[in-house]
């Protein structure tokens, strides 16, 4: 109907999160979350900061940003925080494109960049991926508008050094160039290092993946203050209270619990790595990945019907209809016990 709707709602094409199941339990090894439980600290600063929450948050996020800055070795006015890395993203799309020249970005990649492109207004030149899954990198490379680059890249798992960020960076000098560093922690090298010698890099991490903190909706641009500046003035121009009391109390707790933070994402690391050579034991063909799941497909059966095989068996994994990725499923990693749920789910598909 879209009766009384704007035209540019009515035009848009939105982003599909992947499903959070009510009705009954499965194995969810959909949408990339931890596994593990966040910091118990977490929960204490949650509980305390609940007693605030009369007043409004602080909308510059003074005391989470200090705690982003000392862990990465950066100053505070080097960070932005959102509500959720979705929205840094959002904000740097608005604040740093313009219509008038294409930005770049692989195709296949993050599915909320192609979202964001049509909803703004802008144009985007999607790349296809090198025969091996690999970013086209020398084809990012040029005259862009802008280029966002996740690394690891999503859905394949597969991330590139430093080196070629930074050759990207030399290569667009007069556009942003945005590196989602959603999965950085599951074996990737951040380019945090890069920003000072960088004035148009921007790195976005998030909460919700390494730090288990999907639920809080808490995420972090880290860039040139001029960026971060440009990140501001969008978000004071919509809603200056992005984060909550609770979510920057959190997230905080979370930042400064190192020890919990290395124990979490090594746990999810060992695991990929056994379950990569379990699936490949069953003849699936499985992506290098530096994230937390892994890109499979199998040569004797479609994508699909092992995504429909699978949730009947009540394991929830994730699969595109993208005839370049068709044939290959996303798998978050769980826990031991999950994983090994999913292989005998898979024992009795193939
Ligand atoms: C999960 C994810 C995000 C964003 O997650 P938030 O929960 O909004 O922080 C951003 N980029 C990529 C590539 C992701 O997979």
């Amino acid at each position: 109907m879209k009766e009384f709707w704007s035209r540019r709602i009515k035009d848009a094409v939105p982003y599909t999160p992947g499903e959070q199941p009510k009705d009954r339990q499965f194995v969810k090894l959909n949408t990339n979350e931890c596994p593990y439980p966040p910091s118990p600290k977490v929960m204490e600063a949650v509980s305390a900061a609940a007693d605030g929450l009369r007043l409004y948050p602080d909308p510059e996020c003074t005391e989470l940003r200090a705690a982003i800055a000392k862990r990465e070795g950066i100053r505070p006015e080097q960070v932005f925080c959102s509500n959720g890395s979705d929205e840094a993203l959002a904000f740097a799309f608005q604040a740093f494109f313009d219509p008038d020249k294409e930005i770049v970005f692989p195709r296949v990649t993050y599915s909320f960049y192609p979202v964001y492109t049509s909803y703004f207004g802008l144009k985007c030149r999607q790349v296809p991926m090198n025969p091996d899954f690999s970013d086209p990198i020398d084809l990012l490379c040029g005259n862009n508008g802008g280029v966002v680059l996740a690394n690891p890249n999503a859905p394949t798992g597969i991330a590139v050094g430093l080196d070629v960020v930074e050759k990207l960076l030399n290569a667009n000098p007069e556009a942003v160039v945005i590196v989602d560093e959603a999965y950085v922690d599951f074996g990737a090298e951040s380019a945090v290092p890069l920003i000072d010698r960088h004035p148009n890099l921007l790195v976005v991490q998030t909460g919700s993946k390494s730090r288990s903190l999907a639920g809080l909706r808490v995420g972090w641009a880290m860039g040139n203050q001029n960026l971060i500046d440009g990140l501001r003035c969008v978000r004071d121009s919509i809603n200056s209270y992005t984060v909550d009391r609770l979510a920057q109390a959190g997230a905080k707790a979370a930042i400064e619990d190192e020890n919990w933070f290395q124990a979490t994402r090594k746990k999810v690391m060992t695991t990929r790595e056994w379950v990569a050579e379990a699936l490949k034991e069953k003849g699936f063909t499985v992506l290098p990945s530096q994230a937390n799941f892994l890109f499979a497909s199998h040569p004797d059966h479609g994508g699909k019907d092992l995504l429909d095989g699978l949730r009947a068996r009540d394991v929830l994994v994730r699969w595109w209809g993208d005839p370049l990725i068709r044939d290959w499923l996303r798998i978050s990693i769980g826990t031991d016990d999950e994983m090994n749920t999913l292989l005998a789910a898979l024992d009795e598909l193939i």
